[in-house]
């Protein structure tokens, strides 16, 4: 089959699709026929190092040569020994999330609490590729309507910012929501996640084109470049400040998206792709009974609610672009160029 096979720290250039052997699923596992899969940090970052050169928490460093790619839609090819309840032909998106099933954590039904806890593409060969081997536990059916562009754009998005906001955040209807970096993977689900629970969003992106892009999809723009001090304009916006913010930028923004809660507001956090020691005066925190919650990633509850969602039509995952596998170079450079508002979808 052919796969993207990053083998070595570098620039969009060492990207190339290799001829590499098709994998078979063992017992308990299926073989996936690649129909779409969508790039995240996680995919660019395996290919140019972690930013700052910073190893990755708290797994450290990505063992290399790996075929990436985290959200993967696509159709049954083969079935391992054992394998029930999914058959050859049936259409599928793929919960990333991999979990012992045995410890307390798993049981209580928190799979990204288990001590064992994996991700597709991280830890396992994951969907850059035309097939990929997942436990037939992690599949979920798609309706025939649904396509595979659409599925593959959402699990590892839109579970985070669902356990951000809903799950970990208490998202109520009415409720004020600051969406940093609202142009991201999971900055765009957050905002999407937002309107549909019926919050007023606002969302802090980095153009006046993502302002507009951010407008039609519901949210009141701010424009960080004109708004470095983004918690006054959130303020005279709100007029109390949010009861959320959510915020997976990190160092760059964190002082500024605490300063944009209302007292006893929460900013719900899921990764510091700006970098990870913010520099922050915490009596802004405690002294305004301010709260903040860690939501890395989302368990199965979480993922299936999302994809029922999705499913329904009620979340519509951003689609940015969808681009032929053998164009891999050019969707990494969208997105180090940061041109994209949502989701990049490959397809082999
Ligand atoms: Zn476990």
């Amino acid at each position: 089959m052919k796969a993207v096979v990053i083998r070595e720290h570098g620039g969009i250039d060492t990207l190339r699709l290799q001829e590499v052997p098709t994998p078979r699923p063992g017992p308990g596992e299926v073989l996936v026929r690649v129909r779409a899969v969508a790039l995240n940090n996680l995919d660019v970052w395996a290919r140019s190092g972690p930013p700052g050169g910073r190893p990755v928490y708290p797994w450290g460093r990505m063992e290399l040569p790996r075929i990436t790619g985290v959200d993967v839609a696509g159709v049954v090819e083969e079935a391992g020994p054992g394998v029930a309840g999914v058959a050859v032909g049936d259409r599928i998106v793929v919960n990333p999330i991999r979990a012992c099933g045995e410890c307390a954590y798993c049981l209580a039904g928190e799979q990204t609490m288990c001590p064992g806890y994996a991700i597709l593409g991280e830890h396992t060969p994951g969907g850059m590729a035309e097939f990929t081997v997942v436990p037939a536990r992690n599949v979920l059916r798609i309706p025939d309507a649904v396509p595979f562009e659409v599925a593959a754009a959402a699990p590892v998005c839109f579970t985070t910012a669902w356990r951000m906001l809903v799950t970990v955040g208490g998202l109520r209807p009415g409720n004020d929501v600051l969406v940093v970096g609202a142009s991201g993977g999971v900055g765009a689900a957050a905002l999407v996640i937002g309107r549909h629970a019926g919050a007023r969003v606002i969302a802090l992106v980095g153009s006046a084109d993502k302002c507009r892009k951010a407008e039609a999809l519901g949210a009141i723009p701010v424009d960080r470049t004109e708004h470095p001090e983004f918690s006054k304009r959130v303020w005279a916006l709100t007029g109390a400040g949010v009861h959320i913010a959510a915020d997976p930028v990190g160092r760059p923004t964190w002082p500024e998206s605490i300063r944009s809660l209302r007292p006893g507001g929460c900013l719900v956090i899921c990764g510091a792709s700006g970098g990870e020691r913010p520099d922050i005066d915490i009596r802004e925190i405690y002294q305004h009974h301010r709260r903040i919650l860690g939501a890395p990633m989302g368990n199965v509850r979480d993922f299936r609610t999302v994809m029922e969602l999705v499913f329904r039509g009620a979340l519509r995952p951003v689609i940015h672009a969808v681009l032929p596998l053998s164009e891999i170079r050019e969707a990494h450079r969208i997105f180090e160029a940061r041109e994209h508002f949502g989701k990049i979808v490959l397809v082999p």
